[in-house]
């Protein structure tokens, strides 16, 4: 239907980068809009800002991910392919893809972070990285916030956007990519006040899933052990989502402490401390993170919605997704092609269009299947225009789950929507 396309697919595609189509670009922007909605505009401690990619090659010296954002890697001797060491099947001996015994050579540090360099000259003293997380956009930027925006600790920033990682054994689809989109958010706090923070943020971003719709028996937290923290972490959860490969993580919450800040005053010489307008303590505040995927969450909410069924004898295939997210949220189908109706449906799609409400207009084929075009795109609402409508200006609006249809007078098919996709 034109959610997800592979990337360059007329060369045969490229390892593990997706491009999202016209149904999936409006799925991703709806996504990634209700979370900087909540967590943005909703809030008067949360400020938003949109970092470069390209950083001071210092940064990733300071932040760790120079010396320490690295992945196992072995080769296979037999058939030459490389593996994450700790792979399950990989640490016990055996190779995923031919199946020898004990052909891996010594594991080496392999970092994931891409490379490249800045201007026409390609020497050590021009290399910059893709960066690998949007973190370190908000932590060099914290100052000029803190100035520019007047906020007072506990205050967080917030961005969305791209991140590069080399995985070296990327797949299931958008769920392990070279390329993805990260929506994070550093809360900063006293030491001290850290755990509490922890705490709300960690209830609040569930609550934000929840309110996506998202099934609440696929979801769940998951603890790190003190095997998995994270170099800079004091503690950390995962939200997980049991996907059909498995319960797996699509956020984590993260206390970094003042690692970060620090850090960069260290390698900066800049200072990163916050004094207190009206206490005058200085200190370097505590961050907690809320780091989401934006892919990992697009494919949570495809996985949750898709469903095979029957109806009437019939099978069908739906996209069962929140009509917040929907990428289109009516479709308006003139019942046949005579007595008027054409030209009515299409002034009811032309309305829709002007209260920037996506809809699509579809005259072809039987009723039957116009709707499973649109159950299989995930479109909530069917609105047909029949005979009655001439008589009574009257149109059904038609439910994609639970298939009831009501009859809604013409005029009031656009607040009708509107209310049912807020
Ligand atoms: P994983 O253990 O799966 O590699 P991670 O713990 O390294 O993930 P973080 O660094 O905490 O992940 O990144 C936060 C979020 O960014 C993850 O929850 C995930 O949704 C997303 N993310 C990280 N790496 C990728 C990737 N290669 N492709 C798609 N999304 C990713």
């Amino acid at each position: 239907r034109g959610y997800i396309f592979q990337s360059s697919e007329i060369y045969g595609g490229t390892g593990s980068v997706w491009d999202y189509g016209p149904l999936g670009v409006e799925l991703k922007r709806n996504l990634k809009d209700a979370w900087w909605r909540r967590m943005v505009r909703m809030r008067d401690d949360v400020e938003g800002l949109d970092a470069a990619i390209l950083m001071h090659p210092k940064t990733w010296e300071a932040s760790g991910h120079v010396d320490g954002f690295t992945d196992p890697l072995v080769d296979c001797s037999n058939c030459r392919r490389r593996f994450r060491a700790d792979l399950p099947e990989v640490a016990d001996g055996q190779c995923p893809v031919c199946g020898t015994r004990d052909a891996f050579g010594e594991a080496r540090q392999f970092n994931l972070m891409f490379k490249t360099f800045m201007g026409p000259v390609e020497e050590d003293a021009n290399v910059v990285y893709l960066r690998p997380e949007t973190a370190q956009g908000i932590f060099v930027n914290f100052q000029n916030v803190v100035t520019s925006a007047r906020q007072r600790v506990p205050f967080g920033i917030a961005q969305i956007g791209k991140a590069f990682r080399n995985e070296i054994t990327p797949g299931n689809f958008i769920f392990r990519t070279r390329e993805f989109e990260q929506a994070e958010m550093q809360f900063f706090v006293k030491p001290g006040e850290d755990e509490e923070a922890f705490e709300y943020w960690k209830a609040e971003r569930m609550q934000f899933h929840r309110s996506l719709g998202l099934d609440e028996s696929k979801l769940r937290f998951h603890p790190h052990g003190d095997d998995e923290l994270a170099h800079y972490a004091k503690a950390a959860f995962d939200i997980e989502y049991e996907f059909p490969f498995g319960w797996k993580e699509f956020e984590g919450i993260h206390n970094r402490t003042d690692f970060d800040l620090a850090r960069h005053e260290e390698y900066s010489g800049k200072r990163m401390e916050y004094i207190d307008p009206t206490t005058n303590d200085r200190y370097t505040p505590f961050v907690i993170e809320t780091s989401m995927g934006v892919d990992r969450s697009l494919l949570v909410v495809l996985a949750d919605g898709y469903r095979e069924e029957e109806v009437e004898g019939d099978e069908r295939v739906v996209l069962g997704i929140s009509p917040k997210l929907a990428p289109v949220k009516a479709a308006v189908f003139p019942l046949v092609k005579k007595d008027g109706m054409p030209e009515i449906a299409e002034k009811l799609s032309a309305a829709l269009r002007d209260a920037a409400i996506p809809s699509f207009l579809d005259a072809s084929g039987s009723i039957g299947r116009r709707y499973r075009r649109q159950d299989e795109a995930g479109t909530p609402f069917c609105v047909t225009v029949d005979g009655q409508t001439t008589d009574d200006d009257t149109v059904t609006i038609r439910d994609r789950d639970s298939l009831e249809q009501v009859r809604v007078s013409t005029d009031q098919v656009i607040p009708w929507i509107q209310e049912r996709i807020r």
